[in-house]
């Protein structure tokens, strides 16, 4: 090797891995979060029809302009303040590039960022690989909830962000507005940005409430917040998320951006622009689509021996294993993918000093059948495991 790794500890990401081994064992993926049933029609005729009407070369760097303006109108909807598409909005390849233009901003050689585990399993590298060091507080199982007095004690001199998430990936819990209180409490007269990743902000059930950054006035003066069409329009192989943030810190993001993916695939963002002014409805029945899917899930899980565990939000389930085995969870996921042909993902990767859990979360975002041929297996291997157990 030529150079030395900068991120000699990581490996490919465990969604990328998980993926390739349901493929290789022909396992029910039920792993890494994304559709496997089609996009609105409405939407994919506005995409043909914006190649074909010439919409084919770079968009503008900030985002297309319809498309910005539309945001706005759905963020003073959704969290009744005003955005100003021009300085405040950014259009960027995904929620993921977005929360990398963020960091790169924000954080330097010596500073240090705090994130939450489980973390999403971007954070931690992308703050590495910006110099800094990024320090790991763990929301602890079942509850998942955070712990303000430990953050108090983690904050130091050098701390520059606090990379917050709900609706939680991969816990599935939400923070409350308590919870953004805390932190506003925490961080103010401190030279502290917020990342706020609120990719999954429709998708909250129970007629619970999605507490954003952007409608606590202090917050919302100290935050770059994250969004993804890909998760609101079950499109995420279009990769466009954009990025909230007050206007200076907009320029620095910017800064970022025009030199990592300069700007995004304009058809996309064109047809994007014209779907939401057409259907700015759409994504009001995103809670209760995956509101009937938990149901299907939870109801066929509940007579096996995994024990499902309710979502608060997100497209996700978690599921505990631990009346079947004792395995670690890593084991554990390999072995359903081997024998139950499903694949799972395990949530201690996403830990950097993980506690014993038994732990799996299983993706919604799927057809009625996936999910039913994935519980059908996960029943069939929970009796096969009881039965040896008896013999
Ligand atoms: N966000 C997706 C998930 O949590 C994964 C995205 C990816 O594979 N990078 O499953």
């Amino acid at each position: 090797m030529l150079f030395k790794s900068k991120l000699p500890d990581v490996g490919t990401t465990i969604f990328t891995v998980i993926s390739r081994r349901a493929a290789e064992e022909g396992a029910v993926n039920v792993g890494q979060g994304f559709p496997d049933y089609p996009i609105d029609p409405r939407l994919a005729e506005f995409v043909q029809r914006a190649i074909l009407d010439g919409h084919n070369q770079y968009a503008p760097m900030q985002g297309v302009a319809a498309l910005r303006e539309g945001i706005a109108k759905k963020l003073q909807a959704s969290y009744g303040h005003a955005f100003d598409p021009d300085t405040e909005i950014t259009i960027t390849c995904g929620g993921t590039e977005a929360i990398f233009d963020a960091i790169q901003a924000v954080v330097g050689a010596g500073d240090e960022a705090i994130v939450f585990d489980p973390a999403y399993d971007s954070y931690d590298p992308a703050i590495r690989l910006a110099g800094g060091r990024c320090v790991h507080i763990p929301l602890k199982p079942p509850a998942f909830c955070y712990d303000w007095d430990e953050v108090k004690r983690a904050i130091s001199e050098r701390t520059r962000l606090i990379i917050i998430n709900s609706p939680h990936n991969p816990s599935c819990t939400i923070a409350s507005a308590e919870d953004l209180q805390a932190l506003a409490d925490l961080i103010r007269g401190k030279p502290i940005t917020v990342l706020s990743d609120e990719v999954y902000e429709h998708i909250v059930y129970d007629g619970r409430k999605h507490v954003s950054a952007l409608a606590h006035p202090e917050l919302r003066e100290r935050s770059f917040t994250v969004f993804s069409f890909g998760k609101t329009l079950h499109a995420t192989g279009w990769r466009t998320g954009y990025c909230i943030a007050p206007a200076g810190m907009t320029a620095e993001l910017r800064k970022v951006h025009q030199f990592n993916t300069f700007s995004i695939a304009a058809p996309l963002q064109h047809a994007i622009a014209h779907y939401v002014q057409k259907h700015p409805e759409s994504w009001q029945g995103l809670t209760a689509f995956f509101t009937a899917k938990r149901a299907l899930l939870t109801g066929l899980l509940e007579r096996t021996a995994f024990k499902p565990i309710t979502p608060a939000g997100t497209y996700f389930q978690l599921v505990d294993y631990g009346a079947l085995s004792q395995a670690s969870d890593v084991d554990f996921v390999d072995r359903l993918i081997r024998e139950a042909k499903v694949a799972t993902i395990p949530l201690s990767p996403f830990y950097a000093a993980a506690p014993r859990m038994t732990l799996l979360r299983l993706c919604l975002a799927k057809s009625d059948a996936t999910l039913r041929d994935a519980a059908a297996r996960l029943a069939a291997f929970a009796d096969s495991t009881a039965k040896k157990r008896q013999t």
